[in-house]
């Protein structure tokens, strides 16, 4: 029976979510699922979904869009899809979307399926990232024959996209890569993270960094995009400089299209925060996290688009077309540096807050006094300012996504 929803994994990069792309799961959570900083898919099994299961989404999406086009037309929206036909098309169907219909757990997925294909049809339907961590673990044959049914029943197609980890993409074969590409998916979004052998080791990422090069060499001469996360902090103070030296020396040799930064949030729940508790891993300061980007930019050399587009980054700015951009986002870096110590406080309380305000709106009670206490002690010059802003940004970026 068709639960009148799409499933749809837990996360998706931030550039999808700009681009409104459709989220559509070919695989359930992480086949490795042992890196030590990462919570995403921590007890939660992985598996492969069945291609029919995957073409009935296709087709769930294929219907909730034509329901959403009707329901423009009718409201003389002219097929634009609006807010408005949204909420005219759950009224329509209260058996689907209404309190008295199915367990609220249904409701809630059709409600976010819909939402996924109303932002996406907005958008021009134009963009589809394949969930979860790792799509090219799906078998090859497969997942063209998937991606063929997408671009039939979607021709407005032009850029399907997934994650890729780089051990399962240096063991691919050129020819079965060109075939994925030929059939549709055209961007990788890999997670380097380190280019230090020592980091990946420490952190279980299961990958060293002649994989990360052979895997992003391989997805680039198959004619794909390839957006590379480097994640600043992920050394500590162990290996930070080492971490940014080897990470900039190894995406200089794989010469990816994207940079993405993603900086280090220790989750609730992973080996890595008990590692912090424990002394085992220092983690960086903000002002040091922003030094080792700087040191990591100096060292690029390669063409490519740096983005600073995740919320656990600290100074937006940082973002360019290199080598063009590299003396602005350096010059950047250093104006928050060169700043007095107050200042610096105000900009990672400002910008931590804001980030916080985006996704959940405000802040619980208690947190919010502590908020206000840091704010006062930064305004005074105080002493322990610097104390209490990083006891509350901890808190702050617990909450990040
Ligand atoms: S491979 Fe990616 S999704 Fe899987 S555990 Fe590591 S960071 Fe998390």
């Amino acid at each position: 029976m068709n639960p009148g929803y799409h499933e749809m994994g837990p996360i998706r990069p931030p550039s999808e979510g700009r681009d409104r792309s459709l989220l559509l799961r070919v695989t359930r959570n992480c086949p490795w699922n042992r890196c030590i900083f990462c919570a995403t898919y921590k007890n939660k099994a992985y598996g492969l979904r069945a291609v029919e299961e995957i073409k009935r989404d296709i087709d769930t999406v294929s219907a909730l869009a034509e329901g959403l086009k009707v329901t423009s037309w009718r409201l003389g929206l002219r097929g634009n899809i609006t807010a408005e036909v949204v909420a005219y098309f759950v009224r329509r169907h209260p058996d689907r979307y209404g309190e008295g219909g199915a367990a609220p757990e249904v409701v809630r997925r059709r409600l976010e399926s819909l939402y996924n294909v109303a932002g996406w049809l907005a958008s021009g339907a134009r963009t589809v990232f394949l969930q979860d961590a790792n799509a090219l673990q799906y078998p090859a044959d497969r997942l063209v024959e998937v991606l063929q049914h997408l671009k039939g029943t979607f021709p407005s197609v032009e850029r399907v996209t997934s994650y890729a980890r780089s051990k399962t993409l240096a063991r691919k074969a050129p020819d079965v890569l060109r075939r994925l590409r030929d059939a549709g998916l055209v961007r990788l979004h890999v997670g380097l993270e380190s280019g230090c052998d020592e980091v990946l080791a420490f952190m279980q990422k299961g990958t060293t960094a002649a994989e990360h090069l052979l895997a992003g060499r391989k997805a680039l001469e198959a004619g794909m995009e390839l957006s590379e996360y480097y994640m600043p902090g992920l050394g500590g103070r162990r290996w930070s400089e080492k971490h940014a030296l080897e990470s900039a020396r190894l995406l200089n040799e794989i010469g990816p299209h994207f940079i993405r930064l993603r900086t280090l949030v220790p989750r609730p729940g992973t080996p890595l925060l008990e590692k912090v508790r424990s002394g085992e891993f220092a983690l960086l300061s903000e002002d040091e996290v922003v030094e080792e980007i700087g040191l990591f930019v100096e060292n690029l050399h390669c063409r490519t688009y740096l983005a600073s587009d995740q919320m656990s980054n600290l100074l937006w700015e940082v973002e360019g077309r290199l080598p063009e951009d590299k003396p602005a986002i350096l010059q950047a870096i250093r104006s928050y540096l060169e700043k007095p110590l107050h200042e610096r406080l105000a900009v990672q309380l400002e910008r931590r807050l804001s980030s916080y305000l985006m996704v959940w709106g405000s802040l619980p009670p208690p947190l919010e006094r502590e908020v206000e206490e840091a704010w006062e002690s930064v305004r005074r010059e105080d002493p322990a300012a610097a104390a209490k802003v990083q006891r509350v940004l901890e808190r702050v970026k617990q909450a990040f996504v």
